[in-house]
């Protein structure tokens, strides 16, 4: 099947509709595109999954704070649908921001606890923009499966409980966090570092790293680990903390003692560029 482009939203429904009229089961892989090989990796879990393979493209204005970089967030629409292509996607969903958010539009979902600290502490908003604009999504592409990275992982548990609290009959797939060779997590905004930047920004996942040898060596306290784990990111001149914290890694809540699987996620500016990375800490019994 050749790659179908949908810009508009009614058109793109009108699809999904003839594609579960057809029995097909859609797969569905939000993003904000320009495309790279963490993207890739869900398309491709997607492609397996599914009888239909349906990408959005859409930088969703909504999730982004007045100071952030919606402005300027990088953009390759040739290049995406190319990958998409290769990726073996059926239907690329590119709607304007126009038509997702009509005049008049007032509405929104917010996912409260989970939604808290981390990320939701530090971009006020953003999860009510990333909520509602998935919930939209969902009604228009009604997939029978979405994929999501966890690379950001908060917003894959506040997709979650949405999908529960909700009732969407929706599977939700979380999928591993793609690296390049040097262990960098892959990100659009990676597109913003420079050379230099680039090599202080290795200063995430080595942070991770000492983290998680830090546990398997049998450290339990969540201070110390934190503290070493900050010592270690502010020993880089150019990187800045946005917050360093570890949380239980199903409820988010936070913990002092790491006893179970630990979520270690961190957030820092390298240069005016904000990167996150994360992973999960799980102490032997
Ligand atoms: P984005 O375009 O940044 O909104 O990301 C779209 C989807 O791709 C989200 O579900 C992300 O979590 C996922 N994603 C982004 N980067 C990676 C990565 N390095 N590895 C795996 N998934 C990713």
């Amino acid at each position: 099947m050749p790659l179908e482009v949908i810009p508009d939203k009614r058109e793109m429904a009108i699809r999904a509709e003839e594609f579960r009229r057809d029995g097909r089961r859609i797969a569905f892989v939000p993003t904000m595109g320009f495309l790279h090989a963490g993207h890739v990796s869900l398309l491709e879990e997607g492609r397996r999954r599914g009888d239909v393979l349906v990408l959005s493209i859409f930088v969703n204005p909504i999730q982004f704070g007045p100071n952030e970089d919606l402005a300027r967030y990088p953009r390759d629409l040739p290049g995406d649908l190319e990958k998409a292509r290769r990726a073996g996607v059926d239907v690329a969903f590119v709607p304007e921001p126009a038509q997702m958010y009509t005049e008049g539009f007032q509405t929104s979902v917010e996912v409260r606890e989970i939604a808290r600290g981390l990320c939701g502490d530090k971009r006020p908003g953003h999860f009510v923009g990333v909520a509602t604009v998935v919930t939209k999504l969902f009604h228009i592409i009604k997939p029978h499966v979405a994929l999501f990275g966890e690379k950001d992982y908060q917003q894959l548990a506040v997709i979650r409980r949405m999908v529960l609290d909700l009732d969407f009959d929706i599977e939700v797939l979380g999928m591993p966090i793609v690296r390049e060779p040097d262990e960098l997590a892959m990100s659009s905004r990676n597109a913003y570092l420079s050379g230099e930047e680039r090599q202080k920004a290795l200063v995430l996942s080595r942070t991770l790293n000492l983290a998680e040898e830090m546990v398997r060596e049998g450290e339990r306290d969540a201070a110390r680990v934190l503290s070493a784990a900050r010592a270690l990111i502010n020993s880089v001149g150019g990187v800045r903390i946005d917050y360093v914290d570890l949380r239980d890694a199903v409820t988010l809540a936070e913990v002092a003692r790491i006893e179970r699987p630990t979520l270690l996620a961190v957030a820092a500016f390298v240069g005016k560029t904000r990167l996150i990375d994360n992973r999960v800490l799980t102490p032997r019994s």
